[in-house]
């Protein structure tokens, strides 16, 4: 009877990994799917108008899923997961300073449908792990874009082109460390457009991490 409760509890609590189904480490990413990361190497992957841009992992497999299962299918839990891995990589960069993170924004519109940005999901665990402050009410997205990926370069700085803008009444000191944090990063249009933006509202001192990028960097 006593194994019998055992196997029920079990079933109720224990995590399974969110990749493989094992449920043999309760947790949503075991180690084996962990090793099947690609991560990449503590050093900036692209520096645009000073700002230094970095991305953990490549876009692929494992990531690939999470990043999809987190926008599109509601798996919420999963933004741990997404910060873990990106704090992980943040630490080994050894960077001393203390920062405001800021998440990339979704138009309102795709808010509604969504119910929730998942970086701001992100940011928000990131931002218990380092013990940064998150402001998620400074950059807004004025322009509902089409997705990005099936676009050339051109029509995408054309799509992304004005897309953002920064409330007023949320803005922070001038001198203050900004952190944006995005899932991917493909040719750096998006980032490069909030970094324009952030500079032309004085902001100067702008670190970009992404979670993740295609091998590729067209
Ligand atoms: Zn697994």
């Amino acid at each position: 009877m006593i194994k019998f409760f055992e196997k029920l509890l079990n079933l109720i609590y224990i995590q399974d990994c969110y990749f493989c189904k094992s449920t043999k480490e309760d947790t949503l990413l075991c180690s084996k799917c962990y090793r099947k990361i690609h991560f990449l190497p503590p050093s900036v992957l692209k520096i645009y108008k000073n700002c230094n841009i970095y991305s953990c992992c490549l876009y692929e497999g494992i990531i690939k899923n999470l990043i999809h299962a987190l926008k599109y299918k509601n798996k919420k839990k999963l933004a741990l997961v997404a910060a873990k891995l990106m704090y992980e990589y943040w630490k080994n960069l050894k960077i001393e300073e203390n920062f405001l993170v800021l998440p990339v924004p979704i138009h309102k519109s795709r808010l509604k449908e969504r119910k929730y940005n998942h970086m701001d999901l992100i940011c928000k665990e990131f931002c218990k792990l380092t013990n940064y402050k998150l402001e998620k009410n400074f950059l807004i997205r004025t322009k509902d874009t089409k997705k990005q990926y099936n676009l050339h370069k051109q029509e995408r700085i054309r799509n992304i082109k004005d897309a953002f803008d920064i409330k007023q009444t949320n803005m922070p000191e001038k001198e203050s460390n900004l952190l944006i944090l995005d899932d991917i990063t493909a040719t750096g249009i998006t980032i490069e457009e909030i970094i324009k933006l952030l500079n032309k509202n004085g902001y100067r001192n702008i670190t970009v991490l992404t979670l993740s990028t295609p091998d590729i960097w067209n």
